[in-house]
């Protein structure tokens, strides 16, 4: 990512250059708002009255098309890679039949062009030679105000795209704005409809609300207005779930969801934020209750969750990486509670795996939302930095190969030995080929006694 000076001279740039071959061209929306809060804009939109091609014509970079149709052109910085500008032609759009998109849209006036928009805070413009804000829509006073308000009636507004139910409490909670009445009624009114919206749309919605630092107050948001219901049903169920947790005693279920989300480190990536809102989804299906006081038990909730973890992340066709990666953080949710009694190698084997950093943030906001103590979790961290017992994933000492030199018929047992082996290596109870073949014979002649569970003693 270019940083942010070198952004914003090239979206100036293009400003420039289209005024010089004589046409209107203004930053536009998403980039404005964030430069009237005082945030540095993650990406750059102008609107200006060239059509695409004139815009291609005009301005000497690269540029892709990006729906000619719609009057969107992409330019790319002639040196700065991911330097990119998105021009759009002023537009209104034509009628919304299927509650999801416009039928096309016809070139117009700025002013068209922003009513056109979906919230006053996203519709202005803003010359970026002298400042100036051009606004059709009241978007600075509702700035001001801390007010998100739907341009013109909240209703027909939602009822064109109904993406922008989420995008209203996206935007609220992540500049903290109040949602304004009118608006707020539409939003809970309509709420069940979103699910006319393609899964892809709605899993970036998502995205960004729970890659920001603000995820845990969109989710309270996306719950009390019936969207969670609509986009994530089985979390439905953990509300007024009784928890009686030592850090929440009065709290349910999701609350404890919430605070976990809470608890993140704010950079925390969208799958381990996802997984964080989905870790307990289990719960609710396999809650046991035990003698009263509302004491219960879950057994293998972290199966059961990380079935429904993958249901959803199907739903919302997200990528396979991202899906695997949920579903493995809800499933081994659990797994390094009792970091210090597992085996060596069992725990060597788990803080290896790829996606440990992200566990082990998951394992301490649980655990900060639990108990408070996430003691497991600095034994993991410690572990990992001092690597007390050489690297966590050294090459196997022995494969398959080395068994048949070794004089051995391959089958099915291989696998089993071979397994023997690396835990022995990882426990360090073999340090080279030699010893490892020797343990082979040594099993093959009647087995050894495996060592008793054992915590790893170099790191205490
Ligand atoms: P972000 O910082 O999250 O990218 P943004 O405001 O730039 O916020 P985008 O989705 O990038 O959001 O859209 C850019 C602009 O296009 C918005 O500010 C808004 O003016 C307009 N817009 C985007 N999506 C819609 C929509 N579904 N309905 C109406 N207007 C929209
Ligand atoms: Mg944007």
């Amino acid at each position: 990512m270019p940083e942010a000076r070198a952004r914003r001279a090239f979206a100036e740039e293009v400003v420039v250059r289209l005024r010089q071959a004589g046409f209107q061209a203004y930053w536009a929306g998403g980039c404005v708002r964030d430069i009237l809060l005082g945030l540095s804009p993650a990406d750059y939109d102008v609107a200006t009255d060239a059509t695409p091609d004139q815009v291609m014509l005009t301005l000497p970079y690269r540029s892709l098309t990006m729906g000619a149709s719609f009057g969107v052109v992409r330019v790319r910085h002639p040196r700065q890679k991911g330097n990119e500008v998105e021009i759009a032609t002023f537009r209104s759009d034509l009628a919304y039949v299927d509650g999801r998109r416009p039928t096309g849209v016809v070139y117009s006036t700025p002013r068209e062009d922003a009513e056109r928009r979906d919230f006053t805070i996203n519709g202005m413009f803003m010359d970026p030679l002298n400042g100036e804000i051009v606004d059709f829509v009241g978007g600075r006073a509702d700035l001001d105000a801390r007010v998100l308000r739907a341009i013109g009636d909240p209703a027909a507004r939602f009822e064109e795209d109904k993406l922008r139910l989420l995008r209203a409490l996206r935007f609220a909670c992540r500049f903290d704005l109040k949602v304004e009445p009118r608006t707020l009624a539409a939003v809970k009114a309509m709420a069940a409809e979103v699910t006319v919206v393609s899964p892809e749309r709605i899993a970036q919605e998502m995205r960004r609300m729970l890659a920001h630092g603000s995820r845990a107050r969109a989710m309270d948001a996306l719950m009390a207005c019936g969207l969670i219901a609509a986009v994530l049903p089985p979390l439905v169920e953990t509300v007024g779930l009784f928890q009686g947790k030592p850090v929440q005693p009065e709290g349910d279920l999701w609350g404890h969801l919430l605070l976990t989300l809470q608890l993140l480190p704010a950079s925390a990536s969208f799958p381990l934020a996802f997984a964080a809102l989905l870790h307990d989804a289990g719960k609710p299906a396999t809650r046991q209750a035990h003698g009263g006081l509302g004491r219960a038990s879950y057994h293998n909730h972290e199966v059961v969750g990380a079935r429904i973890a993958d249901d959803l992340c199907r739903r919302l066709k997200l990528s396979n990486t991202e899906r695997e990666r949920v579903v493995w953080l809800v499933a081994n949710h659990q797994y390094l509670g009792e970091a210090k009694k597992l085996r060596e190698a069992k725990l060597k084997r788990m803080l290896a795996r790829p996606g440990i950093d992200e566990l082990l943030a998951l394992h301490r906001a649980d655990a900060l939302a639990t108990t408070g103590n996430a003691e497991h979790v600095d034994y993991c961290e410690y572990y990992l930095e001092h690597q007390p017992t050489g690297p966590i994933d050294p090459p196997p000492l022995l494969t398959g190969h080395d068994l048949v030199r070794h004089g051995l018929k391959p089958g099915a047992s291989f696998a089993a030995i071979l397994e023997q082996v690396r835990e022995a290596q990882l426990e360090r109870r073999i340090q080279n080929k030699r010893e490892a073949l020797e343990l082979v014979d040594r099993e093959l002649a009647g087995g050894e006694a495996r060592p008793a569970e054992a915590s790893p003693s170099a790191a205490e």
